[in-house]
């Protein structure tokens, strides 16, 4: 290899002599790509397509020792480095134009510990790959919806799904990290060990360092759940959500229901002539015993008059993977996010007035139903705050041709100034996009932000992790 040039933290660029890489090559398990390389596309790919950085250099690690070089190589020239794990981030911080791409994709092994309900988790692991190795014992992690989705990015920004009002976020079933410092370090990051660092980590994004391996308590989960869709017509929605939200504020941790407002897609449940009509689908999922569960969900499937109600006993590792259809990678993307404490009938009037302006099939509000388990955590045991949020929104817009850029991304911005009022303020780190930087302080962190700047500059004073939602260190 010749000499690369590489962008720098400064954002000028240095040239790296051609040793320095070979040696670095000769060092690895793993190995290095660059543009032209057969691997080189799939690598630099993220979920979200909006995102189309190329990197001078990708390094794919395939252990903590390879992460530890990767890191020193860039500390030591001085490198713009981005850190991968699952790609799904709709910020697309996982990739960097110019400078050294750490892709920690191939580190995917999942190991369970049934007799301790255990798991250790590499970073290149998805939220699929862990639920077969855990679902194989009965066991479960919370984690979140879509089974593509990186462990990596969503532990280290919290992570709530299913499984979250009984269990907690998966920060709360987070027992230990191996980590790579910006020296090089590796440090075992847990409550009796660099316990500020295991503070910051959970829910710090990945500002604190590489994690080469996560450690989870697990629970009893399945094999089945009660779980599945109920499909309504949008224009029935004012009546149910309100119903919706008392049902949600008095349900056992075991139930999550989340709502989903959109055009209806082509699902063989669903009679044709409602495809690509607007509506609105409750999402459930009760984690316990199935006779409470069907109890728990009557009131719920009782209200109005549904065009499908596909609820019933489901594997859970099935339940997982029910969104991936929709959500594949490839489309365009951008999201917009609030947090509520509730759902008040301005809230609900200004939702519905933006579905029935929705500017494109696969444009779509989640509702997630969190709080349970989740609420019951100080907000300053973790980094992650906003604890009291009962419902988190999404405003996720989803398209295929650039041209549609603006009218969908002002469509989301456009329902997320008008939400604002009825909103806490604050905002679930990982589902902002990269023009957000402004929201990191108060929105994300709030009362959290002061200590974890003091981490950042104990931990990485020279911001080598900065592409993230960056948290700048404490001078
Ligand atoms: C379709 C879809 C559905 C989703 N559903 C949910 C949901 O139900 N619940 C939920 O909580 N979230 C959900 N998310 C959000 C998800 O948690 C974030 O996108 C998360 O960042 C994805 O992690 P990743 O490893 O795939 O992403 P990446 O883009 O690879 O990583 C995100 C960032 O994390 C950092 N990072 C990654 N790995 C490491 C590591 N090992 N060490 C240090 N830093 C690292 C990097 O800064 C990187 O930029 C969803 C996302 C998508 C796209």
């Amino acid at each position: 290899m010749s000499a690369l040039t590489i962008k720098t933290l400064d954002g000028k660029t240095a040239k790296v002599p051609a040793e320095d890489i070979d040696a670095l090559r000769a060092a690895l398990r793993g190995s290095l790509s660059q543009p032209g390389d057969p691997d080189y596309d799939a690598a630099r790919s993220l979920w979200n397509a909006m995102v189309d950085r190329r990197p001078a250099l990708i390094l794919r690690a395939a252990g903590a020792a390879d992460v530890q070089r990767a890191v020193n190589f860039a500390r030591d020239h001085g490198l713009l480095l981005a850190v991968r794990g699952g790609g799904h981030n709709i910020a697309g911080n996982a990739v960097c134009d110019g400078g050294l791409m750490l892709d920690l994709s191939p580190m995917k092994s999942v190991r369970v510990d049934p007799a301790n309900r255990r798991a250790r988790v590499e970073p290149g692991a998805s939220l699929g790959d862990l639920d077969k190795e855990t679902q194989a014992h009965g066991l479960a992690l919370p984690t979140g919806i879509n089974s593509t989705t990186g462990v990596a990015g969503l532990t280290l920004g919290g992570g709530f799904g299913w499984l979250t009002r009984k269990y907690g976020m998966t920060i709360d079933n987070l027992l230990s990290a191996d980590v790579v410092t910006a020296d090089g370090k590796f440090l075992r990051a847990a409550k009796d060990e660099n316990p500020e660092l295991f503070w910051a980590l959970r829910g710090g994004g990945g500002n604190f360092g590489v994690v080469t391996s996560f450690e989870f308590a697990l629970h009893p989960v399945g094999p089945e759940v009660l779980s599945g869709l109920i499909v309504h017509p949008l224009d029935r929605a004012p009546d149910l959500l309100k119903a919706y939200r008392e049902i949600a504020r008095k349900a056992p941790d075991e139930l999550t229901c989340w709502v989903v407002m959109r055009k209806a897609p082509p699902l063989p449940f669903l009679p044709e002539a409602w495809h690509g009509r607007e509506v609105l689908v409750f999402a459930l999922c009760y984690c316990g015993d199935m006779a409470k569960g069907e109890k728990a969900v009557a009131e719920l499937r009782a209200l109005g008059d549904p065009i499908a109600d596909v609820v019933g006993p489901h594997p859970f590792v099935g339940w997982q993977a029910a969104f991936d259809p929709l959500l594949e990678p490839g489309a365009r993307n951008y999201w917009k996010s609030h947090d509520f404490e509730g759902l008040s009938d301005d809230a609900i009037a200004v939702l519905l007035k933006a579905i029935g302006k929705l500017p494109g099939p696969e444009c779509e509000v989640f509702i997630a139903h969190v709080g349970g388990e989740m609420s019951r955590v100080a907000a300053d045991a973790t980094a992650y705050p906003q604890r009291s949020s009962h419902f988190i929104m999404n405003v996720h817009t989803r398209w295929r041709e650039a041209a549609q850029d603006k009218a969908c991304i002002g469509w989301a911005r456009a329902l997320f100034d008008a939400a604002a009022p009825y909103a806490t303020g604050s905002v679930y780190v990982n589902f902002m996009p990269d023009d957000e930087a402004d929201r990191v302080r108060e929105g994300v962190y709030g009362p959290n932000y002061a200590r974890l700047a003091r981490a950042k500059a104990k931990y990485d004073s020279g911001n080598l992790f900065r592409m993230n939602q960056n948290i700048a260190p404490a001078s």
